[in-house]
């Protein structure tokens, strides 16, 4: 996950490749509070990992499920049969609307002493409408805050069954999909029927919700889409296991990218066109714009049609999340694109209508909008702009813009607070990258170099950290290769050059976060020791050697940067980086540095010996025929001998800003 201030997207040419989707978060949501509500043990599988299913599980274990979680598969140990319960409960729901609608009935349904929060957003969502039917039902539920939003108190209730219960459809399908949930643990005795009142919108969730609900052995009786009646002598049942399918709405993002990116086309894992999840049909809405689909079970093929896509105008009530995505599609388009019925995007994560608008134009676009709908016009070639993205703590938002970075002018695009789509989809980001493609030049590489203890290590790795970047640590490389040619009985002299050389051409090195495997065997200490220094030194020198290490060394440029460090970095591997970083220190700094280093590793040293055999390599380095340590003639310096390591990275983070300009 890109847990950044910012992420850098460079202009991006095009895609191909497989994508297997995270589970969906309604149905993740649901499903968990579905297994919370029955009797017995459920395996779930498949199950979302995210911020909003993490709000769901941590909910489920105060009110004493049992929760057992490995990677996506998690068994739950339903409440059902159970006492609930006595003492006062404080939960918090972050910003997760499937999780406190459903939580807030179903706790209301059963009662309790209970309290639920959120994030400040939270409490800007409405949630009066679902309040009102529960006290209706007689539920006792009291604003902690503002009338009619989170936070909430919930007591016992006194539950009056004998009249259908009236709830609101027209601002959020949730609160319907909250009331079916709960009411079948008050059903027992007699049938309960709950009467939508205004035009339900978002239909397709609340399709979900009886689907799954049949799952779960309540068979809700549905009388148009204005009476809904749970049986009388209804109770949960677990489904025993149950899967959930992978998220139709994370799959627009993807859906849109065949369309607009050339390539061989991108095929989808976990979720097909038989989907019970309704922002599915944002295939058709695809497809009408140009994008060519076909599909099996579970999964989807999606490429380039018609070129530029083709301008819609389109009710999208039915899709509501999804179409989010088609108004960044509408940028490629041939002709304005109207979307329309979309009045809920002003009560989610963030006012969407307002958000997309304004993003839309910060890239150029002409937008216009209304109460409940938006028009994108085209964005020609000649007129996109760099933009740095707002997203609002909202991951649609966040998710939809990247792929802006596919425009003609070949503009990077900068989003946000890129973490946010940790709400739906954590790895978002880095499976856009697995398929996105651009030529190198458009990746951008910032070399830092400079001598032994410099600490430019360190910086290059901070830096990379701080941009979300690759890392490459050339000196491991030539550490790597000294280490595997000592293993192979080799010397590290000229007289076994070509084979030192044979083995550094095809060097099964890997990088895990600090470690550094060889052929699968961890050799970080090996190769971190000094000894392990001298003799990378010795290969260094070796010119078949270094010639052997560059088509390694130029497989790290990869989406969305690179952070190099070490030698030639700068002069002979990736010549033309916007940003050079030539790191000084004096002698005597640098060897406080690694009589430091040392001795908290548990080595006894000696400064003024450090500091003599630092003074002697620099000489050596710099005197050496080949790739001797010398800066790039348009490097920067960077004397770090009084700067922390913190002031060292902000002022690499300044000249990189300075390289990569981002209007407002
Ligand atoms: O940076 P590090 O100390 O790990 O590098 C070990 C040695 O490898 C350096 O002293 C240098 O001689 C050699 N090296 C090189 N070219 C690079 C990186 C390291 O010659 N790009």
């Amino acid at each position: 996950m890109f847990s950044t201030a910012f992420l850098d997207i460079p202009a991006l040419q095009g895609a191909s490749g497989t994508v297997t989707l995270p589970g969906s978060k309604s149905i993740s949501n649901r499903v968990l509070l579905l297994s919370a509500l029955c009797q017995g043990t459920t395996v779930v599988h498949d199950l979302l990992d995210s911020d909003d299913t993490r709000v769901m599980l941590a909910a489920l274990r105060q009110l004493g499920c049992g929760v057992d979680a490995e990677g996506t598969t998690v068994t739950i140990t339903g409440l059902g049969g159970r006492a609930w319960p006595a003492e006062a409960i404080e939960f918090f729901m972050g910003n997760a609307g499937t999780a406190m609608r459903p939580l807030t009935a179903a706790l209301a349904v059963q009662g309790g002493d209970f309290t639920l929060k959120g994030v400040p957003r939270m409490h800007e969502r409405p949630i009066g409408d679902l309040v009102d039917a529960l006290r209706e039902l007689g539920c006792t539920i009291d604003y902690l805050g503002n009338e009619g939003y989170p936070p909430l108190r919930v007591g016992q209730p006194q539950l009056q069954l004998d009249k259908p219960i009236p709830v609101r459809g027209d601002v959020s399908s949730q609160f319907l999909t909250a009331l079916l949930m709960a009411l079948p643990l008050a059903a027992q005795e007699r049938a309960i029927t709950i009467e939508v009142v205004g035009e339900l919108i978002s239909k397709p969730y609340i399709e979900i919700t009886l689907n799954l609900l049949a799952r779960y052995g309540i068979a809700v009786e549905r009388q148009g889409w204005e009476r809904f009646v749970i049986p009388a002598g209804s109770r949960y049942q677990s489904p025993g296991s149950i899967h959930v399918e992978a998220d139709a709405s994370s799959a627009s993002y993807f859906i849109a990218l065949g369309a607009m990116a050339e390539g061989q086309g991108i095929r989808i894992q976990g979720v097909g066109a038989d989907s019970i999840q309704g922002d599915i049909r944002f295939m058709d809405a695809a497809a009408q714009m140009g994008a060519h689909i076909t599909s099996g079970p579970n999964w989807l093929e999606i490429r380039r049609g018609a070129w530029p896509l083709k301008g819609i105008t389109l009710d999208c009530n039915h899709i509501p999340d999804a179409a989010m995505t088609l108004a960044v599609m509408a940028l490629y388009a041939d002709g304005p694109t109207t979307l329309r019925n979309i009045a809920s995007w002003r009560v989610k994560e963030t006012d969407r209508i307002a958000a997309m608008a304004a993003e839309s134009r910060k890239l150029g676009a002409t937008v216009e909008e209304g109460p409940d709908w938006i028009t994108i016009h085209p964005l020609p070639a000649g007129h996109w702009r760099r933009a740095s993205i707002h997203t609002y703590d909202d991951h649609r938002v966040a998710m939809c813009f990247s792929l802006a970075a596919f425009n003609a002018d070949q503009v990077p695009v900068r989003i946000e607070d890129p973490k946010c789509v940790a709400k739906t989809f954590p790895d978002y980001f880095e499976a856009l990258f697995s398929v996105a493609h651009t030529a190198s030049p458009h990746i951008p590489v910032i070399c830092i170099d400079g001598p032994t203890a410099s600490g430019k290590g360190t910086l290059a790795s901070r830096v990379a950290a701080q941009l979300g970047y690759h890392y490459l640590d050339s000196g491991a490389l030539y550490r790597v290769t000294a280490h595997a040619a000592l293993q192979a009985g080799l010397t590290l002299e000229a007289v076994d050059e070509a084979a030192i050389a044979k083995l550094a051409r095809r060097l099964p090195v890997r990088f895990e976060g600090e470690q550094v495997l060889l052929d699968n065997v961890d050799v970080t200490d090996a190769i971190r020791s000094e000894q392990g220094g001298m003799n990378a030194s010795k290969v260094s020198v070796l010119p078949t050697v270094r010639e052997a290490l560059i088509d390694l060394q130029h497989s790290f440029q990869r989406l969305p940067g690179l952070l190099a460090d070490g030698r030639d970095m700068g002069t002979v591997i990736f010549p033309n980086a916007p940003l050079k970083v030539f790191l000084t220190a004096s002698a005597a700094q640098r060897a406080e540095r690694r009589h430091k280093q040392l001795i908290l590793k548990g080595f006894s040293a000696n400064i003024d010996n450090l500091r003599a055999d630092l003074e002697a390599r620099d000489a050596r380095d710099m005197s050496r025929s080949v790739a001797p340590l010398l800066p790039a003639q348009d490097a920067l310096q960077l004397d770090n001998s009084s700067l922390t390591i913190e002031a060292s990275v902000e002022q690499v983070m300044v000249w990189w800003q300075s390289r990569q300009v981002f209007g407002a």
